[in-house]
């Protein structure tokens, strides 16, 4: 091989060979979770205290809202970012343009198990947090009732529930799984929003799914005064 040969060879060599360690070191550092995380911290940080919501007819939200969703560690529930999305999601369920019932952190843009509830079986109605919630046991009989979702607008659907389940979640006081027998609209809300979580709209289970027109039109409303923007930095 003469020396201009071997220097071709050389080239070629560090051509091929340096972008692929470069991927397989780069590859180990950053897997496909951490990815994502480090994506949902940026929604969690630079969004508004009233977050934007994902829609099932957006098609990038539809990947969020269809994605099943992470359990989180207790040094997770731990930390300021936790702190940060169940303010932002509480803020967020509670402005007048959304006004839900609950609202499952999909919803926000994070594949976290992480929910806010409405608790209608509580005096003065308070919305409580829940993370890592679990349906552990349900009741055989199924109920028809109408629901609403903040990521499937101006829609409502008859779908049939169970009237009493027995959830656990990790108590934020504790750091300890407790379990919880809850029936009525409150169960019903716990499992609309426990399927947030394993990427299950309500439409999936609906019997009957129509156009809300008073939503709709109020909706409209809410648009044409600059709501459900999606923000620059989520493009
Ligand atoms: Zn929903």
């Amino acid at each position: 091989m003469n020396k201009s040969l071997k220097l071709i060879v050389r080239i070629a060599l560090l051509v091929v060979l340096v972008p692929l360690i470069a991927l397989a070191v780069v590859g180990s550092f950053k897997t496909e979770g951490e990815n994502s995380s480090i994506r949902e911290k940026v929604i969690i940080e630079h969004s508004d205290s009233v977050m934007y919501v994902t829609v099932i007819n957006d098609p990038a939200d539809s990947v969020i809202l269809r994605t099943p969703s992470e359990e989180l560690s207790v040094k997770a529930i731990k930390s300021e970012t936790f702190r940060t999305l169940a303010a932002k999601m509480y803020s967020t369920v509670t402005a007048p343009h959304q006004d839900g019932v609950g609202i499952a952190a999909p919803q926000v843009g994070v594949n976290k198990r992480v929910i806010w509830v409405m608790r209608y079986d509580k005096p003065g109605k308070p919305l409580e947090l829940y993370v890592n919630p679990k349906i552990t046991a349900s009741s055989s009989s199924m109920i028809p009732g109408v629901e609403g979702c903040l990521s499937v607008p101006c829609y409502k659907g008859s779908v049939p529930r169970s009237g009493k389940i027995e959830i656990s979640y990790i108590s934020l006081e504790t750091f300890r799984p407790v379990t919880e027998i809850v029936d009525g609209y409150t169960a019903r809300i716990f499992q609309h929003e426990c399927d947030h979580l394993d990427g299950i709209l309500f439409k999936d289970r609906a019997d009957t799914v129509y156009i809300d027109e008073a939503w709709a039109a109020e909706r409209k409303e809410f648009e044409a005064r600059g709501y459900f923007k999606k923000p620059d930095f989520l493009d």
